[in-house]
């Protein structure tokens, strides 16, 4: 070790020496570095998928994911997705989904990404209580939630994870007695009418979901759930 220091030593000496004989040379002294410019975080998309963690898995007990849930959290897959938002800033949600489609939802929500197409939020149904009501009202997308259909006994398909609900408010989920879902949905029932994202059959989201085997919510025929995209199996 002592050996090795002295090396060291010796090395760095002529560098010492030199600098200081720069300076005493007259050479104009550094000037001082300027300080950090600010510069924009790198951003890294992410399209990822993984078994359910641990920290995710304690967000969703007793939420999405109740004491009775007839699904295994082994069934399940945590994604991170980015997306960019209505004020065109780059953000990265979460969702969970059923394994079964958890690589076409990467697909999907990166052809989505990288067409900037806008998406209000993208967060875990647990961050509202695993409220439904809310997380609709809030405009979020989303997909697992231990849930039945809004007023019938039947499980959803989001109970499965293998149901997408995009941009819910400005694509609301009309039932068969013409409930609107959620309520401020209404102003965008009328789908003649045009306006920003909305999803009809030209629409990218619609486009990229039925080609990776989903059907979709809008061309139902007794109700009509245009924020809906779930997995034909
Ligand atoms: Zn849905």
């Amino acid at each position: 070790m002592m050996r090795r220091s002295l090396l060291l030593l010796l090395l760095a000496l002529p560098l010492l020496v030199s600098c200081r004989g720069r300076q005493g040379a007259g050479m104009p002294e550094a000037l001082p570095e300027p300080p950090d410019a600010p510069t924009p975080a790198l951003f890294e998309p992410e399209f990822s998928q993984q078994a359910i963690p641990p920290e995710v898995e304690a967000r969703m007990r007793g939420k999405s994911y109740p004491p009775d849930a007839q699904i295994s959290l082994s069934e399940l897959r945590y994604l991170r997705l980015s997306y960019f938002d209505f004020e065109g800033r780059r953000q990265t949600g979460e969702m969970v989904c059923n394994a079964a489609i958890a690589q076409d939802l990467c697909e999907i929500f990166q052809a989505l990404y990288e067409a900037q197409y806008p998406i209000r939020s993208i967060r875990l149904v647990d961050d509202f209580d695993a409220s439904d009501d809310a997380s609709m009202a809030a405009d979020n997308t989303s997909c697992f939630n231990y849930r039945t259909v809004p007023g019938q006994r039947k499980l959803s398909k989001h109970a499965r994870g293998l149901a997408v609900d995009v941009n819910p408010l400005e694509n609301p989920y009309i039932n068969r007695s013409g409930r609107v879902m959620p309520p401020a949905g209404e102003a965008y029932v009328d789908r003649t009418r045009d306006f920003p994202h909305k999803i009809d059959r030209e629409d990218l989201c619609c486009r990229l979901f039925l080609a990776h085997g989903f059907s979709w919510g809008g061309a139902w025929a007794h109700s009509k759930d245009y924020q809906h995209f779930e997995r034909v199996k």
